[in-house]
């Protein structure tokens, strides 16, 4: 149960003030659904109120606070005249201008005769002093309730700014005083805040470079926020090497069998995770492995003698993929492979219903399926194993930790070996699997020949067309991927559509179309008639990105290359160079490029090595550059930034790794206040593994 301590915060932001049914829906989108959310809705800028000269010394462009006597209102004159309200001080004249300014409202924010603080960006027009909708008027005892320095929140449509800082500060008014969960000595080596100080101070910056920098507040929070991080991570591993597993040692002959019909040898790294996986397997502990490696790399023989290792002693194997084409893909590639040793393959999809379904998981559990393949529809209620001992996950980022355990929860001491086609840097698989085993596939299968990588400005758009259309007449297969218009499944599709009907006009009726949009079959039917040689151009937006095997395909143009994260664009290379044919890619480009962009584009051109780009990625994101996180499914932090607080996430895992050897079940003083961060971070799941949790 979430402590009492923190109900305020995580009530729903319709308890607030001010904040009903109409305002709710944009505060949600712009920050979340709870107070909480407000408090890491971090400010992007700041508006510095503190200059107040007079009249006659306020410089044009800047923001000023003028303490003036309101002399008269002279209302618009017609429709698209402003309402202008004229006021002064001993020094000289200044004008409030107000378009469609409603003259009640502003008669009683204005009355002639009184005098108002006005603060707002002073401009000099037509010799007179004025400011254009100032952003604060006050009566003077509230002087000083203006004279700050004031805190700008990124907006979504709605919502102004004003209303955001005011809605924040009553957020920040229901903040409690937190206990201190951090090592009190560390706190003072490091000379962070308390939570409370520190939370009131990011949101009350002295001055600009409060936002820029990295101010110890703001160091104390990322902190607060990888520590939880790293914690639950922690808790969750030690809960699952408590549960007992069992030692899955097969005879070796499937595999041997398997093997013989392979027409290619294994690669060292192949062999090298396999080992490494196997001895896993044998051994009483849960096996919990990341099996990394790039697109191509050649994960799927490896998950298949994993599998092979747990049919060999007489149980079952589960492969889940994300989407219903990698499922089948899987199949495709399994199925011939494992009929060389007489083990049987099945699928199962969300398109699998009724009679047929029910027999097939029949089937299952009558153990008559050694593997089953399928998508996240293998952890239906229904879906019951006669005894499944190894859960395969192809992640590609698409599920998250707990769908992991949904799965080996079919099954006895179920060893589990998650497989990802992103390389991921270091740094961000500690947060994403914190120090989960992991075997890399860094070594590409023989025969694969370099992708020519080029970049080029859009402008050369009508270029690229003409020698895509040769190609294709010398037999080519082409991806064309179209740009990431905005965070919009329907705008994607809307760019997809149109370069459809572009290259329709100039290359006629071979070419296809797939998006995120279309139903399943569709996509399906699209991407087979590609595979299958009767469409020679596939024009789609990033749903290709995950999976797709047509080792006949040897260009992949990319437009609005610049849009893309690294990753992202490595997998979308990927797609091509996985036949023996030379393949290249474009990467189209909306000049000018800002640096980074350029430095992107760059790297894609000087490597194909996954985990150097995945690398520099997180180098080059830095402050502000889109992460695509969201895409890739590793964990968003609110407060933390990987590229700046690489240090504290080291720390971070060494310091819940020291908590928790000495306190595992966080009953101590310091682990009752660490319960209390687990919650404020939404790490439920991690407190429920403890033992009083
Ligand atoms: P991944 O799942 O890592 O993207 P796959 O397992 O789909 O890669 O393998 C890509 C292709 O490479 C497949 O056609 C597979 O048969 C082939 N392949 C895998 N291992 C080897 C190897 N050691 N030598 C040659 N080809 C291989
Ligand atoms: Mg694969």
């Amino acid at each position: 149960m979430r402590p009492a301590l923190l109900n305020a915060l995580f009530a729903p932001l319709t308890t607030l003030p001010g904040i009903g049914p109409r305002l709710a829906p944009l505060y949600q989108r712009l920050a979340g659904e709870r107070v909480v959310d407000l408090l890491w809705h971090l400010p992007s800028g700041v508006v510095d109120r503190r200059f107040a000269p007079k009249v006659a010394e306020a410089p044009s462009g800047r923001v000023c606070t003028l303490t003036v006597r309101v002399d008269a209102h002279m209302p618009s004159a017609s429709r698209n005249r402003p309402y202008r309200v004229r006021c002064s001080d001993e020094t000289g004249f200044l004008h409030l201008v107000f378009f469609h300014g409603r003259e009640d409202w502003l008669r009683r924010q204005l009355p002639e005769g009184e005098w108002r603080v006005v603060s707002g960006v002073v401009e000099h027009f037509n010799n007179e002093v004025q400011i254009t909708h100032p952003d604060h008027v006050v009566p003077p005892p509230e002087r000083d309730s203006i004279m700050v320095v004031e805190a700008v929140y990124p907006l979504t449509a709605g919502l102004t700014a004003r209303m955001v800082a005011k809605t924040v500060r009553v957020a920040l008014g229901h903040a409690p005083d937190l206990p201190e969960w951090q090592d009190p000595a560390w706190l003072e080596r490091q000379g962070w805040p308390s939570w409370r100080q520190a939370i009131e101070a990011v949101h009350h910056p002295d001055d600009a470079r409060a936002i820029t920098e990295d101010t110890p507040a703001r160091r104390r929070l990322a902190y607060d926020e990888l520590l939880a991080n790293q914690l639950a991570l922690v808790m969750v591993r030690t809960h699952m090497r408590k549960l007992k597993g069992r030692p899955l040692a097969g005879d070796g002959r499937l595999r041997q069998a398997v093997l013989a019909a392979l027409p290619f040898r294994l690669t060292g790294a192949q062999e090298r995770s396999l080992a490494e996986i196997e001895a896993d397997m044998a051994a009483p502990l849960r096996m919990l492995r990341l099996l990394q490696g790039d697109v191509g790399s050649g994960k799927t023989v490896v998950a298949l003698l994993a599998a092979l290792a747990a049919v060999e002693t007489g149980a079952q194997a589960a492969l889940m993929a994300p989407t219903e084409i990698l499922a089948r893909q899987h199949l495709a590639t399994i199925e011939p492979l494992a009929a060389a040793a007489g083990v049987r393959v099945a699928l199962l999809t969300g398109r699998d219903k009724g009679k047929a379904r029910e027999a097939l998981l029949a089937a299952v559990a009558a153990g008559e399926v050694d593997i089953l393949i399928g998508t996240h529809s293998l952890f239906q209620e229904d879906v019951a194993f006669r005894d499944l001992a190894l859960a395969v996950i192809d992640e590609q980022h698409r599920f998250g930790v707990h769908q992991r355990l949904d799965l080996a929860s079919k099954g006895q001491a179920v060893d589990v070996l998650v497989m990802t086609a992103t390389p991921i840097p270091r740094t961000l698989l500690l947060t994403a699997y914190g120090d989960m085993d992991a075997s890399r596939l860094d070594e590409k299968p023989p025969g694969r020949q370099p992708v020519d990588t080029r970049a080029l400005p859009l402008g050369r758009l009508e270029d690229v067309v003409a020698g895509v259309r040769r190609a294709i007449m010398g037999g080519a297969r082409v991806y064309w991927v179209c740009p990431l218009v905005e965070d919009s499944e329907t705008s994607d599709m809307a760019a997809a559509e149109e370069r459809h009907r572009h290259l329709t006009d100039i290359l006629g009726s071979r070419v296809g179309l797939v998006h995120g949009r279309m139903k399943s079959q569709a996509k399906d039917k699209v991407m087979a008639a590609f595979a299958a040689g009767e469409v020679d151009i596939l024009v789609a937006t990033t749903v290709i990105e995950v999976g797709v095997n047509v080792p006949e395909a040897t260009i992949m143009v990319i437009e609005h290359a610049e849009r893309f994260g690294l990753a992202q664009l490595h997998q979308l290379r990927g797609r091509v160079g996985r036949g023996t044919a030379a393949s290249s890619c474009l990467l189209l480009y909306d000049a000018p490029l800002s640096e980074t962009a350029k430095a992107r584009l760059e790297i894609m051109r000087a490597t194909e090595d996954g985990f150097r780009i995945a690398e520099e990625d997180l180098r080059l994101r830095g402050g502000g550059e889109i992460l695509g996180t969201r895409q890739s499914g590793l964990p968003e932090f609110a407060l933390a930034d990987l590229g700046l607080h690489a240090d504290l996430l080291a720390a971070a895992r060494d310091d819940a790794r020291l908590v928790l050897d000495r306190d595992p079940d966080l009953t101590g003083p310091r682990g009752q206040s660490l319960r209390v961060l687990l919650y404020l971070f939404d790490r439920d799941a991690a407190v429920r593994t403890l033992r009083s949790g």
